[in-house]
């Protein structure tokens, strides 16, 4: 401890977060959390277990009996496909566009396999043409491997297709869905995603530090023909199986669950069944569209053509003139309200503007359009004050006259 110095308890700022993430966690969330811990192979910590892997079906829309929390960020979920499906030596298409393809690259290198990078710009979705001759130029491909949700652009890949063309090859896929998950239409049966992981914080407004994750058959049977052990011994799916996935019940030890974080997801899990997915995706949507039409109307611009931009997560070029930093920093300190910046080259560039989960609501789009206007206006930005809530109030009222008449038929 620095002498002199005093440590007290730690109290953090109530902030509204509407960054990448983390995002905000309903407080029903919060208080699975403080719960009194049990053991990890205790019995009624077990029925939890199966019932979380249920609610995790549901949330991939998949019926994949291989689908659990990995405990770990959203990196060791990544780091958990690629390890075990990727032998020395393999083949693996990597589609990138940018920061999380680019992680993907080094984990394939890591793994000892050869990385074939299929290039999009920064803010572009994955070109299925290009992962076609990639595909056909490399027949021996074992993997192909791209982000569905890029959180570093706000661009939305055609999943789907991408993952039918590697299936039309005989590639397996693996899909980053951590910003996806919930927050987006995702369908990993009716798509045929083979290995797929996601994040707690992102649209499932948990707390961070979990990676739901789930395998096809197909992928499965990959990992047990494995020549080699992969190189992880945390990791290694046949060994976190005997715990999670125990025939019979007769679980071993592995590694001590994340047994409070474990509560947090199966609360979040179970608001998100009880609001239905396809709610959730409707409501990430229709958040997104009064968001936009309230940032357009103050004037800024998004980096992403419109059919390929990600409701939950919202980029928008910095007006000239006006110094980024400055104007999150004052929303940071005078509204209590986080923005993410922009990464690697578009650093400086833009703005993101996270609608995830328990923070993608009415409330927070008006009061980060408020917010925005009145520090924008500070800025020099040539906006008029309430524009933007104006904007987002006529996209409600359309929406919900929408609804409205749709019920009368
Ligand atoms: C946040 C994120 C990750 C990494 O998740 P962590 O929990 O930060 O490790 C990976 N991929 C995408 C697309 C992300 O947005």
């Amino acid at each position: 401890m620095t002498p002199g110095k005093k440590v007290s308890s730690f109290h953090p700022p109530h902030r509204i977060l509407m960054g990448p993430g983390p995002s905000d966690i309903h407080p029903r969330v919060l208080s699975a959390l403080g719960q009194p811990v049990i053991g990890h192979l205790d019995p009624a910590f077990v029925d939890m277990m199966e019932q979380l892997k249920d609610l995790l079906r549901y949330t991939f829309q998949t019926k994949n009996a291989l689908t659990f929390p990995v405990s770990g960020p959203g990196s060791v979920g990544m780091e958990t496909c690629f390890v075990n499906l990727v032998e020395p030596g393999d083949k693996v298409i990597v589609c990138r566009n940018g920061v999380f393809g680019g992680r993907m690259v080094e984990n394939v290198e890591r793994c000892g396999g050869i990385p074939v990078v299929v290039e999009d710009a920064w803010g572009e979705p994955v070109d299925p043409n290009k992962l076609e001759d990639a595909l056909r130029s490399n027949p021996d491909a074992k993997v192909v491997a791209f982000v569905h949700a890029e959180t570093s652009t706000g661009v939305q890949s055609d999943a789907r297709k991408l993952v039918g063309l590697a299936r039309q090859r005989g590639a397996l896929t693996i899909v980053d869905a951590v910003t996806s998950l919930g927050g987006t239409p995702m369908r990993v049966d009716t798509w045929g995603i083979d290995a797929i992981y996601s994040g707690s914080q992102k649209c499932l407004s948990c707390t961070p530090g979990l990676s739901p994750v789930s395998f096809s058959e197909r992928a499965v049977e990959r990992v047990k023909a494995r020549k080699k052990k992969g190189q992880s011994w945390f990791m290694d799916l046949n060994l976190v199986l005997e715990y999670w996935n125990a025939p019979g019940g007769k679980r071993a030890y592995h590694h001590t669950a994340p047994v409070n974080a474990l509560y947090a997801l199966h609360e979040s899990l179970v608001l998100l069944r009880d609001e239905g997915i396809e709610n959730a995706w409707a409501r990430h949507r229709r958040h997104h569209l009064a968001l936009k039409a309230g940032l357009e109307a103050m004037g800024l611009k998004f980096l992403v053509r419109e059919d390929a931009r990600l409701p939950q997560l919202n980029a928008a070029l910095v007006p000239a003139g006006i110094d980024e930093a400055v104007v999150r920093r004052q929303l940071l300190e005078e509204f209590n309200l986080e923005i993410g910046a922009g990464l690697g080259p578009l650093a400086g560039k833009i703005w993101r503007f996270g609608l995830m989960g328990y923070s993608c609501k009415i409330e927070n789009v008006m009061m980060c359009l408020s917010a925005l206007g009145s520090v924008l206006a500070d800025a020099g930005h040539t906006c008029t004050l309430g524009q933007g809530e104006a904007a987002a109030h006529d996209v409600y009222a359309t929406l919900h006259a929408e609804v409205a008449a749709a019920h009368k038929k």
